[in-house]
């Protein structure tokens, strides 16, 4: 077996991984070192959890050892798609080149220019960036890549998904190609990702590891199939399923990140799980990078015990002890579903990984069983076993008909809903919830969308639907702007926010036709009849 003093790394470098506690190489990085000191160009196919970090880190602190950097001229280049992974791409270089004098820049959005362009102008050995912050600095005139003697791609496919494909080709063509090594990784190759790297690499060696759905033996898997008792009310079932999930991990789950596949949904959900006790925050492409910062810090310390998460936040985290992921959506992007559980399990350790499927979203769950290519094993519905335990005492209750039926709507009102009561009543009990305190209100609404009248509840419905469906482009492109936000200065973050907030008031007005209505009677609204005292006008009102 390789170990990694075979690999003809600096000596310095292989005193920081002995002080990092690793003994052996993992396969990319055995694979990837040699030619990568070498000079040659690398295409690495490899996920986020295989170590392909350090299989590019290690090969780049040897190279760049020797050697001083001059100013506004890095001597390397790191490309990363998102700020995260671009700061744990620069935690790495921390570790590993603690014995070796580099300077290093993070070049990255919600960061003020005036100290990176301090750090540039006194030349940095190794440049970590998103790409559209480092086309800023370029822009600005402040930064000249010609000397880049080295130069990563991280994520390709990431990256392609972000549309950050035209920024890279940029990029590359900043670079000098005569006395550049490019180091490209992607977890796929798709055909724009093969374009790309027959254009800008040369003769590379080429190294695939096994995909990570192969090596995930020590995470246990489980899907719970999940319809809601109606349409409407999918969201709010479906964040009550998830908490009865997390409550019957009980201490097992020691800590988790939990998956939705729209950024709206992390905040909700997040919301959600706070106002019912749960120590929950979002992590999302449109929050202030100071705040994804502090909430990230807060879950790798473990002061933090649920990280809400879209996909391109959470991608490429490395947190090392997560216990579980929950999937509250599947994701529409199988191989994302890689990618998300990944967050458990690793290193060996043992991980838990749930998700709930709502039918529409069986599709994309038998796509992902295709990708792993294995059955993910289905769980009972939790919710559905509590409530036959409890059947006598819920044949008054709307809520403890079986959620997977179809039921009528009694035209009480949904504010005594017990589907968003709070953690500390047992899930079963089925007496009306009195309406929320008025400072609570405002955080029902925001948490039960289901809540809204019957004829928007369609219309959002299907716009969700489409929502969904063009979900990791939008999230993707969100976060592309968030990332590139000083650059653009995009402030669209809010809007949907904005927007649901404005349906609360007409909700509550039609929530009380809608109970006439499925009461089997004829609703009459005001129609073409209006009666005359509508007609008269203020002032003659006063008048008479
Ligand atoms: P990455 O794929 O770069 O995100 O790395 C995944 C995880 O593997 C990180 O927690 C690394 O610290 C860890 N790691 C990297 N190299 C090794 C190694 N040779 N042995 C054990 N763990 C490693």
């Amino acid at each position: 077996m390789t170990k990694f003093s075979d690999l003809n790394l600096h000596p310095k470098v292989l005193k920081a991984i002995d002080d990092a506690g690793y003994e052996t190489p993992t396969p990319i990085q055995a694979e990837a070192i040699p030619p990568a000191l070498e000079g040659r160009d690398v295409l690495g196919i490899a996920q986020t959890g295989t170590g392909k970090t350090a299989s590019f880190t290690l090969p780049m602190i040897t190279l760049l050892a020797r050697g001083r950097a001059r100013a506004r001229m890095p001597r390397s280049l790191v490309l990363c798609p998102t700020r995260e992974l671009a700061a744990q791409v620069a935690e790495n270089f921390e570790t590993y080149a603690k014995y070796v004098k580099l300077t290093k820049a993070l070049l990255i959005g919600g960061v003020s220019f005036r100290e990176q362009d301090a750090a540039i102008d006194r030349g940095v050995d190794v440049l970590i960036a998103t790409p559209g912050r480092l086309l800023d600095h370029f822009e600005r005139g402040k930064l000249i890549l010609s000397d880049v003697k080295v130069m990563v791609v991280d994520e390709a496919d990431r990256m392609l998904d972000m549309g950050f494909i035209p920024d890279i080709e940029r990029i590359f063509g900043m670079t000098n190609p005569l006395t550049r090594q490019t180091l490209f990784f992607s977890a796929t190759m798709a055909p724009e990702i093969e374009r790309i790297t027959n254009t800008f690499l040369s003769a590379p060696a080429r190294i695939e590891v096994a995909r990570q759905a192969t090596t995930s033996e020590t995470i246990t898997q489980g899907v719970v199939m999940f319809k809601a008792s109606r349409r409407d009310r999918e969201a709010s079932e479906k964040r009550k399923l998830l908490r009865t999930i997390i409550d019957n991990e009980g201490e097992k789950c020691t800590n988790a990140i939990i998956f939705c596949n729209r950024k709206m949904d992390v905040d909700t959900v997040s919301k959600s799980l706070k106002k019912y006790g749960y120590d929950a925050s979002p992590i999302h492409g449109d929050l202030e990078q100071s705040h994804r910062t502090k909430t990230l810090d807060a879950f790798r310390d473990g002061s933090l015990r649920f990280l809400v998460a879209s996909d391109v936040a959470a991608r490429g985290l490395d947190v090392p002890n997560v216990s579980h992921v929950f999937n509250f959506d599947v994701p529409s992007h199988a191989e994302d579903y890689v990618h998300r559980i990944g967050r458990t399990g690793r290193a060996g350790r043992a991980g838990t990984a749930m998700m709930i499927c709502v039918p529409k979203d069986e599709k994309n769950l038998a796509d992902i069983e295709r990708l792993v290519q294995n059955e993910i094993p289905r769980l009972e519905n939790p919710l559905k076993s509590a409530k036959s335990e409890e059947a006598p005492k819920s044949a008054k209750s709307e809520e403890t008909k079986d959620s997977g039926g179809e039921k009528k709507y009694t035209g009480r009102s949904r504010r005594s809903s017990k589907s968003d009561e709070p953690q500390s009543k047992p899930i079963e009990t089925v007496v009306a919830a009195p309406t929320p305190p008025a400072d609570t209100q405002a955080d029902t609404q925001a948490v039960t969308q289901a809540d809204r009248p019957q004829s928007k509840n369609d219309r959002q419905a299907s716009s969700d639907d489409h929502q969904a469906s063009s979900n990791d482009r939008q999230a993707s492109s969100n976060d592309r702007q968030a990332s590139t936000s000083d650059r653009r200065s995009n402030s669209a973050s809010s809007d949907n926010r904005g927007k649901s907030g404005d349906n609360r008031s007409s909700s509550r007005s039609s929530n009380r036709s809608r109970g006439g209505r499925d009461n089997g009677k004829t609703v009459i609204g005001l129609g073409d009849h209006l009666p005359s005292f509508i007609a008269l006008s203020f002032e003659q009102r006063r008048a008479g």
